[in-house]
């Protein structure tokens, strides 16, 4: 067990973020590596940012072109084809299931609360990469008329926070939230997707563990990582400390051509999460966001992947396969390949 007194300050994780890399070539020089034989673009980081942490670059290695993580975060050229069924807003998100100011709600018992707009690094498959955000956008007024919207829906069991990341707001911040929904009582249950402990694991602070682990709820913290290289020893510790506490932690990814889609990087990534106490839970097949067609890996070849997971790992380290759709009451499950 890690001490909470050997935890970050709050304020480290700010003056990381404060210093992020948003400038591709600093980036390449940085790796050793030449913008034209990576495919690096400008332009396409005109449409959306680039942007990645120090801390996640000190885990990419020198001179590999090919680097998944580099490849996770680097604008390229590929962005900017148009390809047909590649669009702005895959998942509906925009069109359908708003609710209310700032709440998502699509699936049963579950209201998805968005609290920031922002993310601590751009991942060039995010299916939010053309949503129009604000990063400020969530005044204390508009979460507060979300709670009571939460508060007036007895069907709702489970909150989910989500973003952007949600753990960009502060330790403060978050302990007054999960404050006012822990008083409504037909809530059981407290979710938080981010992937700040992956990208900046100083972001898990003494307060953050107290905030989830010190509600009456039960806390879930559904972590993003699509690659083991991105599990290091501050990662881990970090996770460790957060699932010594009473919170459930479980893993999403998404799968990548070229990043993470082998038998090996999966398998690799399952261990290297389950060492640091979090299970895999989805690999989902990529949202088909304009920009990220060169990210695409088919339904079939994923179900191959996991077939070859099921054959290697117990059963509890294979992901469950998924594709997000518009307007269907869960999220689908891939079984066969059409
Ligand atoms: C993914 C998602 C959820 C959670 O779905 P689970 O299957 O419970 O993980 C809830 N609401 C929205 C809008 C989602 O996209
Ligand atoms: S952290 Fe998540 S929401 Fe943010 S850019 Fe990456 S995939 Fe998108």
């Amino acid at each position: 067990m890690i001490p909470l007194s050997e935890l970050h300050a709050e304020s480290d994780w700010q003056v990381e973020l404060q210093a992020v890399v948003r400038s591709g070539r600093q980036l390449l020089s940085q790796l050793g590596l030449d913008a034209q034989a990576v495919g690096y673009s400008e332009l396409a980081g005109e449409d959306f940012p680039l942007k990645v942490p120090q801390s996640f670059i000190s885990r990419m290695t020198h001179g590999d072109p090919d680097d998944p993580l580099l490849r996770q975060v680097l604008s390229v050229s590929a962005e900017l084809l148009q390809v047909p069924g590649f669009g702005d807003d895959p998942v509906g998100e925009t069109r359908d299931n708003i609710t209310h100011p700032g709440v998502i709600q699509k699936y049963h018992g579950r209201a998805l609360l968005i609290l920031s707009g922002g993310c601590a690094i751009n991942c060039r498959y995010c299916f939010r990469r053309h949503f129009p955000y604000n990063e400020n956008r969530n005044s204390r007024e508009e979460w507060l008329h979300a709670v009571r919207h939460i508060a007036d829906d007895p069907s709702i069991s489970e909150v989910i926070l989500s973003g952007g990341d949600p753990l960009l707001v502060s330790d403060q911040q978050l302990k007054s939230l999960v404050g006012q929904l822990a008083a409504i009582p037909h809530l059981q249950r407290l979710r938080v997707h981010s992937r700040l402990p992956i990208v900046l694991p100083s972001r898990v602070t003494a307060g953050l563990v107290n905030a989830l682990a010190g509600t009456r709820l039960q806390s879930v913290l559904v972590v993003h990582s699509n690659h083991g290289n991105e599990i290091n020893t501050e990662v881990k510790n970090a996770l460790r400390k957060l699932s010594s506490g009473k919170i459930t932690l479980l893993n999403q990814a998404v799968l990548l051509a070229g990043i993470n889609d082998t038998e090996d990087e999966l398998a690799d990534l399952s261990e290297q999460l389950f060492t640091a106490g979090v299970l895999p839970y989805y690999l989902h097949l990529l949202d088909r966001v304009r920009g990220a067609a060169h990210f695409e890996v088919t339904a079939r070849r994923g179900l191959e992947l996991i077939t070859q997971l099921e054959n290697r790992l117990p059963g509890y380290l294979v992901p469950r396969l998924v594709r997000e759709d518009a307007g269907e009451p869960a999220k689908a499950r891939v079984t066969a390949a059409p």
